[in-house]
């Protein structure tokens, strides 16, 4: 089994005048692709070769490592962006307020991040073990998967992601790539943290641990008429 580019969710054209079909087709259909196909080459013959994307970012070095981490890192920031107009919902809005003050102050601190990160890397929105959302840059290829945190939203901050369309000036690429955000995404990337969370308090309370003795009192007292 042989990892696949994976079909751009918009017409390359669809993200202008903010980031341009030639930006795309560079960036998609060659630097992408291109660590797709030695993600394909890296791994023939090695431990590597049928195991997931996240199992081998997880478990490999070097180039293995760098390029499976590219490829995840890439298809996560295309899924990230849309034409359509999305704002962020109301539940990751008040995250976002609880853990950065305002939308503004998170916009702020995410672009500042983003714009000084030297070299090539990313800059990531994740959830941390703590249920807190925080803000993470990584030089590279690195990515969350690698450090144990649910990745939400990513900015590519490579050269080949705005050198065409912004020449230096990763700044204003920056304010632009935010204008296309697909906050859905990031919605959906954190209603799957959920699903983990209710699974885990889905199983019958019948131990004797004192929580459950205690949900056992509450619903008898619950279930007494007044
Ligand atoms: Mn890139």
């Amino acid at each position: 089994m042989k990892f696949e580019l994976m079909s751009l969710p918009y017409d390359e054209k669809a993200l202008e005048p903010y980031i341009s079909a030639e930006t795309i087709s560079y960036h998609y259909a060659k630097h992408h692709a291109s660590y797709v196909d030695k993600l394909n080459t890296l791994i023939e013959g090695t431990e590597f070769e049928g195991q997931s994307l996240e199992y081998i970012i997880k478990n490999a070095e070097g180039g293995i490592f760098n390029n499976a981490a590219q490829v995840f890192n890439h298809d996560f920031y295309w899924h990230g962006l849309s034409a359509e107009s999305s704002t962020p919902s109301v539940e990751l809005s008040d995250m976002i307020k609880r853990d950065f003050g305002s939308m503004e102050e998170f916009k702020k601190t995410f672009l500042n991040k983003a714009a000084t990160l030297f070299g090539s890397g990313w800059v990531w929105l994740v959830l941390n073990e703590n249920e807190k959302l925080s803000i993470e840059s990584y030089s590279n290829a690195d990515n969350p998967l690698r450090h144990h945190k649910k990745a939400l939203l990513t900015c590519d901050v490579w050269e080949h992601a705005y050198y065409i369309d912004y020449r230096n000036v990763r700044p204003d690429y920056l304010e632009n790539w935010w204008k296309v955000l697909d906050w859905n995404f990031v919605a959906d990337n954190l209603a799957d943290v959920e699903i983990d969370v209710t699974n885990a308090y889905s199983q019958p309370c019948n131990d004797n641990s004192d929580v459950c003795d205690y949900v056992d009192s509450m619903q008898k007292y619950e279930e007494t008429p007044s």
